[in-house]
């Protein structure tokens, strides 16, 4: 099937076509690359936006349970759903988050929904981008929702972060010390932060540790992006289906009030301009990892400026023009 064809099959919503096309955009092989390319570049005409909900939290917390329950919540209101994981750390570990379907069996098996597990490159550079490719795609195939999945790393994190429309941290029941444990920074990205598992003994549990992060929410700087009582802190039980619908009733009066006041299509003008840059400095560091006369060079300056004998703002100034792009301003 030629790049025309699959752009075709993927705007009517061909599933097959789909996931087809998000093995294009993971491959590292330079046709693909273009081939890629060129199919975003045509899709990119459609025009088409979902809401994109990046969702967190440590292993064991309950996200497969929350986005099978919360998926199929979705499907049964008549909408389209995608999900993609993130797991950067997928390689080292030799698994993958979502590796194994059964883990969300029901929404597997439905016609309105699309999951990808995690691939197992290591890079977060190379996740960055084909978890963003593989975002357009699902935009293109009309999901109405994406959901990006993503392990409690940080740094993965921040980069679902500036992919999506909206940010939801999935946290376990916990008493007041386990609450240091959030790092603060994760606390700033989060929309909604959802207690699960707010069932049987872990109940109270649940309610006292929603009061702490909203206090602790209310202590954070107020994003002016934000209507006054966001972001919110609530329990939710993934197994029971419990605080599923309240959940998604305040994630679609977050995005339509962000849609309101022009929040969302200037963080997507935001975001894009991000990752322009991001493109652009990674493509240099390749071509300094890529090329071993580049490396090697790289090498040699290294040790020169260890040993005093060049200065670092010079030694660098010959690498960068041997890449052709000058040296950096003073
Ligand atoms: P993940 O690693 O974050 O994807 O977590 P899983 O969805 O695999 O869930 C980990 C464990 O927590 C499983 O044994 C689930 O059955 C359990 N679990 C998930 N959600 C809930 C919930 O709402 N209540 C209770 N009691 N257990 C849950």
């Amino acid at each position: 099937m030629n790049v025309v064809e699959l752009a075709d099959q993927i705007a009517a919503g061909n599933r097959r076509a789909l996931a087809r096309a998000v093995t294009l955009v993971e491959s590292t092989r330079a046709d693909h690359r273009a081939e890629a390319a060129d199919l975003l570049e045509r899709l990119r005409g459609l025009n088409r936006q979902s809401l994109r909900i990046g969702l967190s939290g440590t292993p064991g917390v309950g996200k497969s349970t929350f986005i099978e329950a919360f998926g199929m919540q979705l499907i049964a209101a008549g909408l389209t759903v995608a999900v993609l994981a993130v797991d950067p750390s997928s390689a080292r570990s030799g698994g993958s988050i979502l590796g194994d379907k059964t883990r969300m069996d029901r929404l597997s098996r439905e016609k309105g929904a699309f999951i990808r597990p995690s691939p197992s490159s290591a890079a977060l550079g190379g996740v960055a981008r084909r978890t963003r490719e593989a975002i357009s795609l699902c935009e293109a195939a009309n999901f109405d929702v994406v959901l990006i999945e993503t392990v409690g790393v940080g740094q993965s994190e921040t980069m679902v972060a500036q992919m999506c429309d909206l940010f939801v941290l999935l946290l376990a029941p916990a008493g007041g010390d386990e609450l240091q444990g959030v790092k603060r920074g994760i606390m700033e990205m989060a929309d909604l932060i959802l207690i699960n598992k707010a069932d049987g003994e872990l109940k109270s549990t649940a309610t006292r540790t929603v009061a702490d992060y909203a206090g602790a929410l209310r202590l954070l700087r107020k994003r002016p992006q934000d209507p006054e009582d966001f972001p919110k802190a609530m329990a939710v039980s993934a197994t029971e289906g419990r605080g599923l619908t309240q959940a998604w009733a305040e994630m679609q009066a977050l995005a339509q009030w962000r849609r309101d006041e022009g929040h969302w299509d200037h963080s997507r003008a935001a975001q894009a301009a991000h990752w322009f840059d991001y493109e652009v400095r990674e493509g240099l560091l390749a071509q300094l990892r890529d090329d071993p006369d580049l490396r090697a060079a790289m090498a040699e300056r290294s040790r020169d400026v260890a040993e005093g004998t060049a200065t670092p703002s010079a030694a660098a100034r010959e690498i960068l023009q041997r890449l052709g792009v000058g040296a950096p301003p003073d």
